[in-house]
């Protein structure tokens, strides 16, 4: 901090609390050069996430977004909007957690489709297609050969506890 008397940079913090109800620290400080006294008040510098798109281009992260692709594949599944909700607080969550400032939009798409996946296939598949653009019927249907695969095994898995039935 520079000092508003002497312009030095050094200084020493005395005291330091947070104002209530506001995202501000007051801070009273001591000129370490002219050993005067004054108050700063500091305040987080508002964060927000920028997704850079395959063509370079830069928006902020719109939360709402996410939840309308999300919203848009499940339509007519049985998805609470409470579960939108919860899948786009944890997209949030780890995006802040693994990323800062910037983060490639694929990724935010790469994430939708993992949760869709433990969700809903239906609603996947709905958002793969439109994410991926399956340009043509044969990586459709490849992607849906994986899908099968992938959903058998697990019914398999799912299955495997129980005592077979015959
Ligand atoms: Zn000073």
């Amino acid at each position: 901090m520079k000092c508003p008397f002497c312009g030095s940079l050094s200084d020493q913090v005395l005291d330091s609390r947070p104002i209530e109800h506001a995202s501000v620290v007051r801070r009273r400080r001591e000129c370490l050069e002219c050993k005067k006294r004054y108050t700063t008040f500091e305040r987080p510098e508002e964060v927000s996430l920028m997704v850079v798109k395959s063509n370079h281009s830069r928006e902020p992260f719109d939360r709402k977004k996410v939840w309308s692709g999300i919203d848009r594949a499940c339509r007519k599944r049985p998805v609470a909007a409470e579960t939108i909700d919860k899948i786009v607080d944890e997209i949030e969550n780890e995006l802040s957690a693994e990323y800062v400032m910037e983060i490639p939009s694929n990724i935010i798409g790469q994430k939708i489709l993992d949760k869709l996946w433990d969700l809903d296939l239906v609603a996947y598949i709905r958002f793969a297609s439109v994410y991926r653009q399956f340009g043509d019927i044969d990586t459709f249907m490849e992607e849906l050969k994986k899908l099968k695969k992938e959903h058998l095994k697990r019914a398999s898995k799912a299955a495997m506890p129980k005592k077979s039935k015959i």
